[in-house]
């Protein structure tokens, strides 16, 4: 984590969990665990629907709210969608794009990725943008390849003054929900390797000023390793946010990770 330059950022991802009337107890509990001074931007992604509870218990606090996911369209006959326009008029800053759990259950392809990456940025939301291999890619040594691919796919077509609103997270998929988290070193050479392939498209200063974020089974424990890298400069965190007592926890260790 490198702070004279980029922010830390710690986001959980509910995911399909919670209930708009859980949201203000678990924000109650949360806040009173946080630590008292601010050490780095907290942020909670949720489903659309809980995102106004969200919005009312997190007023005048340090927590930002997020969508899990958004419309590559701008308005119009999209039942059920939710447009990036609705996000930003609730207030909404920040949202995850290319999980891999909708990449793998809702076949979302790198084109679709980034159609809802440019309707973020043209709303001025904050996309996390989620890139990750599998199992067998890093098997197979391919690691690198995938990863380069689905940042290159991700931000095609980017203006240099939109990647500020930008955020990568590196979410291995073998990693995500199974307790099996990457090392720190592995963690460290993709967020690494990641910033020099943004160091090649966008140039140094974005590549210095970009937040990259681990995910993967990150944990109260694990947390503190992870964020020590130079290159981690954050998490998204999926089931360890679930838990005011847990979630503060990571909040804490980015304390020491700088
Ligand atoms: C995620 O879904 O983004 C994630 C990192 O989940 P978990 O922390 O549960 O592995």
């Amino acid at each position: 984590m490198n702070r004279k330059y980029r922010k830390a950022i710690i986001a959980g991802n509910w995911k399909m969990n919670m209930t708009a009337s859980e949201v203000r107890p678990y924000i109650e509990e949360l806040r009173s665990l946080m630590p008292r001074t601010k050490t780095c931007e907290t942020v909670l992604c949720v489903p659309s629907l809980l995102l106004p509870a969200l919005l009312k218990a997190t007023k005048e606090s340090r927590i930002a709210a997020g969508g899990e996911d958004v419309s590559s369209h701008e308005s119009g006959a999209y039942t059920g969608e939710v447009s990036a326009a609705m996000l930003s008029d609730l207030g909404v800053k920040y949202c995850i794009v290319g999980h891999s759990e909708r990449r793998q259950y809702h076949q979302e392809s790198d084109a679709l990725v980034n159609a809802k990456i440019r309707q973020l940025v043209a709303h001025s939301i904050n996309p996390i943008i989620c890139v990750g291999e599998t199992l067998e890619q890093r098997e197979a040594g391919l690691t690198m390849d995938r990863i380069a691919y689905e940042v290159k796919s991700a931000l095609y077509g980017m203006e240099d003054l939109r990647l500020r609103h930008c955020v990568i997270a590196y979410e291995p998929i073998w990693a995500i929900g199974t307790g099996r988290t990457a090392t720190a070193e592995q963690a460290e050479e993709v967020c690494c390797g990641i910033r020099t392939l943004i160091r090649s498209m966008f140039g140094a200063r974005q590549a210095r000023a970009l937040s990259i974020l681990y995910g993967g089974s990150m944990n109260a424990e694990n947390a503190e390793e992870l964020l020590a890298q130079p290159d981690v400069d954050g998490g998204l965190i999926g089931g360890a946010s679930l838990k005011p007592a847990e979630f503060s926890k990571i909040l804490k260790a980015t304390d020491q990770g700088q």
